[in-house]
C-alpha cells in the first residue's frame, strides 16, 4: 500500500563536516529514493546538530576578532543550516531520482515552527550551543541579552531553550507541494523557532527537537507513517546492559511504562520514542517506525525496526 510518509533523518544521515555531509547525502538519497520508487509520498525532515554548531562557531569566531561582526541569533543559525543542508540533500536526491529515470522535483522549504513564549523551556534554557567564553566575555554577552552558563569548569557557554513545537507556519506550502508530487525537505533542524507577536513572527533563542517537529508535521499533513532514521536498527530496553532487549513493536502503554523506567536516554532516544508515541496516539491507524537509514526499505515492509502503534 502506498503511504504518505514523514522521513526524519538523524545525524548519521548527514555526516559531521562539509566533506562528510557531501558523502553522506549520497547514501541517504538512495534510501529516500527507494521509498519514492515504491510509490510512497515522502516528506523529508532532518536534524542539524553539527551543522548549526559549525555555523554558530564561525560567526562567534568572527565576532571575537572583528568588532562589527554580530553574533547570530539562534533562529538565523537554524535558517542558515536549513539552506546549507537542504542544498546538499536536494542536489543529491535530484541526481539519484534522475539516474533512476524518476521525474520528481525536489525542493527545500525554509520552515518556521511556532513555539509558545510561555513554554516552560524558556524559563530553564538548558541546551549548550557553540564555543566557550571567558567570564568577562560572558558578562558582555549577558548584557547583550544572551543567556550564558558555566559549563563544568571549562568556561561559559551560551544556552538556549528547547521548547515544544506548536504550529508549522509553512504547512500549507508543504501540502501544496506534496499534492503536486514534489519531494519537500522541511522543518530542518526542528524548524526555525518563532514566537507569535500579533502578525509578527519573532525569531526565538531556541532549538526545537527535530523528532518532535517531525511528529508535529506528520500530524499536520495527515501522514500515515512517521519514520525516524537513526544510528540503531531498533529501540532497546536495558540499552547497553547485559540484559539488553531489542524491540520489534512497542505499544503506547509499554512506551509510557518504559519511559517512566528510564530506558531511553534524554536528548537521544527519549525524544524519538516520545514523538513516535505522540504521533501514533494522535489518530487510530497512524504508525511510527524507528530504524536505521539503510534499513528503511526493510522496515517499511515490516521486516525490521521498532514499530510504535496504538
Ligand atoms: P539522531 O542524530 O539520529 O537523532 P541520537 O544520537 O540523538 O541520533 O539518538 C540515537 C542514539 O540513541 C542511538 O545511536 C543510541 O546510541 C542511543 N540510545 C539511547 N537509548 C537507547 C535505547 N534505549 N535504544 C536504542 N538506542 C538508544
Ligand atoms: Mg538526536
Amino acid at each position: 500500500m502506498k503511504k504518505k510518509i514523514v522521513l526524519a533523518l538523524g545525524g548519521n544521515a548527514l555526516g559531521n563536516d562539509l566533506a562528510g555531509q557531501m558523502q553522506a547525502v549520497k547514501q541517504t538519497s538512495q534510501a529516500i529514493a527507494d521509498l519514492i520508487a515504491q510509490g510512497h509520498q515522502v516528506v523529508v525532515t532532518h536534524g542539524n546538530g553539527p551543522q548549526v554548531g559549525m555555523i554558530n562557531l564561525a560567526f562567534e569566531a568572527a565576532a571575537k576578532t572583528q568588532a562589527h561582526t554580530p553574533m547570530l541569533p539562534m533562529s538565523v543559525c537554524v535558517a542558515l543550516s536549513q539552506g546549507y543542508i537542504g542544498y546538499d540533500l536536494q542536489n543529491a536526491l535530484r541526481e539519484e531520482l534522475v539516474s533512476r529515470k524518476l521525474d520528481i522535483p525536489v525542493a527545500t522549504l525554509i520552515t518556521q515552527v511556532e513555539v509558545d513564549a510561555n513554554d516552560d523551556a524558556f524559563r530553564h534554557p538548558s541546551k549548550p550551543i557553540g564555543s566557550f567564553f571567558s567570564e568577562q566575555e560572558a558578562q558582555q554577552l549577558t548584557q547583550q541579552g544572551y543567556v550564558m552558563k558555566e559549563d563544568a569548569g571549562r568556561g561559559y557557554r551560551r544556552v538556549v531553550a528547547s521548547p515544544a513545537p506548536v504550529d508549522i507556519i509553512e504547512k500549507q506550502t508543504v501540502k501544496t507541494l506534496m499534492e503536486a508530487c514534489h519531494v519537500v525537505i522541511t522543518v530542518g533542524g526542528g524548524g526555525i523557532p518563532v514566537v507569535r507577536e500579533g502578525h509578527h513572527l519573532h525569531g526565538a533563542s531556541a532549538v526545537i527537537d527535530k523528532d518532535w517537529a517531525s511528529a508535529k508535521l506528520a500530524e499536520m499533513i495527515d501522514a500515515d507513517m512517521l519514520i525516524i532514521l537513526t544510528a540503531v536498527e531498533k529501540v532497546a530496553i536495558n540499552f547497553g546492559k547485559p540484559n539488553q532487549q531489542w524491540l520489534d513493536t512497542l505499544s503506547l502503554s509499554d512506551a509510557e511504562h518504559f519511559i517512566a523506567e528510564g530506558h531511553f536516554a534524554a536528548g537521544s532516544m527519549l525524544p524519538k520514542v516520545q514523538a513516535a508515541a505522540a504521533f501514533a496516539r494522535s489518530r487510530p491507524g497512524r504508525k511510527a517506525l524507528i530504524t536505521m537509514l539503510d534499513k528503511a526499505k526493510e522496515g517499511i515492509a515490516g521486516q525490521t525496526g521498532t514499530l510504535i502503534s496504538q
